[in-house]
Order: structure tokens, then sequence, then C-alpha cells
């Protein structure tokens, strides 16, 4: 096979296993954020938006030679992103989880980036166009998360210092 080729398919794996990893990730936060409506919201939207971005990286893998065998190469995957989320069930797993979910954003961004310029060499115009759409989405998500720090932090320092016994 073309080495660029190889390199293609093998980012593009990657990049799957990635939405798949976003998507469990975002699950387990949507589920704990009824204190901050406008995240989950924001979260919600997101979920829907990565379903999308997996079916159609899922369409481009099984559209290649290697189809199915290469999808199944993708289980089970952990990329260093998805170890932040192990702050996920602390007292402060909203900020952390606020923080993660931009890490990944990046990851996200960066991942599509390559995957332009790799497709972009192979002449793969569908490709291009969804990984254009992708990478628009995950930069709306990555502003949204980078606008809503500072919120979400003095929101949960808010309550917490409510929550917090005299003098703690
Ligand atoms: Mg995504
Ligand atoms: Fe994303």
């Amino acid at each position: 096979m073309d080495i660029i080729r190889k390199h293609y398919l093998d980012w593009l794996r990657d990049a799957h296993a990635m939405e798949e990893q976003a998507l469990s990730m975002m699950r387990a936060m949507e589920g704990r954020l009824e204190d901050y409506p406008a995240l989950r919201a924001r979260i919600g939207e997101h979920i829907l938006e990565t379903e999308r971005q997996a079916r159609e990286l899922r369409h481009l893998l099984e559209a290649t030679d290697g189809g199915p065998s290469l999808l199944k190469d993708t289980l089970g995957k952990v990329t260093g992103a998805s170890q932040a989320m192990s702050g996920l069930f602390a007292a402060d797993e909203v900020v952390k989880g606020a923080m993660a979910g931009y890490t990944f954003e990046q990851m996200e961004i960066a991942a599509y980036r390559v995957l332009i310029s790799a497709a972009t060499l192979l002449g793969d115009r569908r490709a291009i166009a969804a990984f254009e759409r992708n990478l628009a989405e995950e930069l709306s998500m990555a502003e949204w998360l980078r606008e809503h720090l500072d919120e979400t932090t003095r929101q949960f320092l808010a309550r917490a210092q409510e929550a917090a016994p005299m003098g703690g």
C-alpha cells in the first residue's frame, strides 16, 4: 500500500477511536451537571455532533479496502486526555471536566488538521469535506468551553464556599 495512504488510514482509525472516547467522556459528564445547565446543554449538543462525526468516520473507514478489520482495531484505545478525566468523580469534577474537555477539543482540532493535510495529498474530496465539517464543530466547542471556563470555575467555587463548614 502507498505509504501516504497507510499513514492516512492509521490516523483515520485513531480519529474514530478518539470520537468514540469523546462520546463516553461526554455521556458520563452530562448526567452529572444538573447544577450547570448551560454547560450541560452545550455538552448535549456536542454529543449529537460527535455521534454524527463518529458515524462519518466509520463510513470513510468502511469504504476502504481493509474496511471492517480497520474498524475493529479502534476499540479500547486510550489517549492522554482521558486520563485527565479520572478527576471526573472528584468534588471539583465540573472544573476538571471543563479543563479535560477543552484539552480534548484541542487534540481533536489537531487530528482533523492532520487528516485534512493527508486527504488533500491523496485528493480525497469526500474525506476532506467530512474533516472540515468536524473541524468546524470542534473549533466551536473549544471556543465555547474557553469562553465559559471562568464562569464554570466561579460557579463551582461559590457553591463550594456555601457548602463548606464555617471557616472552611
Ligand atoms: Mg469530535
Ligand atoms: Fe469534539
